[in-house]
This record gives C-alpha cells, sequence and structure tokens, in this order.
C-alpha cells in the first residue's frame, strides 16, 4: 500500500514537473508565422533551416530544436531541417488569417517617394543581419515570455493587409494597443542589438535573447536602452507611441527565430 502511495505520488510530481517546465517551451503551433519543436537525438548538436542555424535546447533530458517557420511558407511545400546526423520533414497546416483594410491620411507609407524607399531598403538591411545572426545563448534552459506591454491584444499577427485598398506585406508582429507614455518592458533576458528611427517601424528597438531568437519593439515614444546594453526580463526598456506608419497609438511586438518572423503569442503561457 505505501509503495503504491509513493508511486502515485511519484508519478503525480512527475506530471506537475513536466507541465511546468515544458511550459517555457513555445507552443508547437506548424503553420506559416508559426513555430515547430521537433524532437531530436541526443547525437544532433546542429540543427538548421535553408542554411539558417536553428534553437537548439533542452527539457528534461531531451533535445529540442525550436523552429520559426517563415509567413511566406507555402503549405505544399513541406519544410525540411537539416541537421548533422538526418534530415526531419515537417508538414504545415492551413491557418485561417484575416484580411485588414487600413485608411492612412499620409500617403507617404501607402506609396513611399524613391528617396524614402531608399532609406527603407537600407533600414531593412540593417534588421535583415540581426535576424540573421546567432549568437551562443545565455541559457540553460529555454527563456519564459511576459508580455512587454499592458493592454488586450488577439490574433493580430499574419493579417493579410490592404493600406488604402493597396496589399502590403502581411502583418508580422502582434500589436497591442496602449496609451502613449506606457512602460514597455523585456520579456525576457537580453542584449540590445538595434535601436533606430525607422521610417515605417518608427523608434525602434531589437533584443537578441540567444541562438537566433530577436525580439522587436516599434513606434516607441522613447527608447530607453542603448546597443550593447544587457538587460532582463521586467525591466522598463521605453515608451509606448505611435511614431512611424500607425493609425494610433500601440506597441509592435515583433518575434523572429532562424530569419523567421513568428507569432508572438506562442511565446505567453498557454
Ligand atoms: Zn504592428
Amino acid at each position: 500500500m505505501q509503495k503504491l502511495l509513493f508511486k502515485t505520488l511519484f508519478y503525480a510530481a512527475s506530471i506537475l514537473y513536466t507541465t511546468q517546465s515544458f511550459a517555457q517551451l513555445p507552443q508547437d503551433s506548424r503553420r506559416p508565422g508559426g513555430i515547430a519543436i521537433i524532437q531530436l537525438a541526443p547525437t544532433i548538436t546542429q540543427a538548421s533551416l535553408n542554411g539558417q542555424p536553428v534553437i537548439i535546447t533542452q527539457e528534461n533530458n531531451q533535445k529540442y530544436a525550436v523552429l520559426g517557420i517563415p509567413l511566406s511558407a507555402s503549405l505544399n511545400q513541406p519544410l525540411q531541417l537539416q541537421t548533422n546526423k538526418e534530415n526531419v520533414t515537417i508538414q504545415l497546416q492551413n491557418y485561417p488569417y484575416a484580411e485588414q483594410h487600413i485608411t492612412l491620411k499620409n500617403q507617404d507609407f501607402v506609396s513611399p517617394s524613391a528617396e524614402q524607399l531608399a532609406r527603407y531598403q537600407k533600414e531593412a538591411q540593417e534588421q535583415t543581419k540581426i535576424y540573421q545572426s546567432f549568437t551562443t545563448a545565455q541559457w540553460q534552459k529555454f527563456p519564459s515570455f511576459i508580455a512587454p506591454t499592458q493592454g488586450k491584444f488577439s490574433n493580430s499577427f499574419g493579417r493579410k493587409r490592404f493600406f488604402n485598398g493597396e496589399e502590403r506585406a502581411p502583418h508580422s508582429g502582434l500589436d497591442i494597443p496602449a496609451p502613449i507614455g506606457q512602460k514597455v518592458i523585456a520579456p525576457a533576458d537580453g542584449i540590445v542589438v538595434g535601436t533606430g528611427n525607422y521610417f515605417f517601424n518608427g523608434n525602434t528597438i531589437l533584443v537578441d535573447h540567444g541562438q537566433g531568437m530577436i525580439s522587436m519593439f516599434c513606434h516607441l515614444s522613447k527608447v530607453e536602452v542603448r546597443v550593447g546594453q544587457r538587460i532582463h526580463q521586467g525591466e522598463e526598456i521605453g515608451l509606448v507611441g505611435k511614431t512611424g506608419r500607425v493609425t494610433g497609438p500601440h506597441l509592435h511586438w515583433g518575434m523572429s527565430l532562424n530569419n523567421a518572423r513568428v507569432d508572438p503569442q506562442l511565446f505567453l503561457a498557454h
């Protein structure tokens, strides 16, 4: 009887342990703009997608690849995760991203001039370089994330967007409506790798969380950190604003893994 009780308690404790620690990993959602969590054999030490290194992490003595799926991924073409041992095929599922029609008073943000386009292209190159970077993670265990500011939000990531009737790139982040001047905090530990005033994104901060996991905060009224600064989860990094291409004050929060922009909601408690 005692043995059975012990076994039951042990089982209950292990379920609790598994649930708690597993919650650190983002949610598995195999769709364009989603994330795939792939179990790896212990001998696998490297993984990449289209030549871009992919996060490898450990939970309860099990290795996992945490793979960002590009928004441009085709449903007809399974992804091939390449590792130092074997290739893993990942099938994608359809996801019904909504359409959004936005009216902007400033036509420059719909049809930028040649000069504005040149500025945007230079900024996009700077950002791509950051998204392609891959630094050693400071963490042993995948970091937990918290929302970077207070406010209600839902499923604004991935929307097919039309500005004044013209189709533009799908929305690559999550919008959190909030008043100008509200605190923006670091959702996890990291190092500031970019700050700037960008044409579309306004005042922006980019943070490296290790192994190619980059977060981005846009349209800020104030940037309170500098490049190279180490920041900790919960620390204030800036203030909500309405700079760049916006219709009102909000925080645009972006997350990128292996140079693929993914839905930030997948990192929050689920
Ligand atoms: Zn946005």
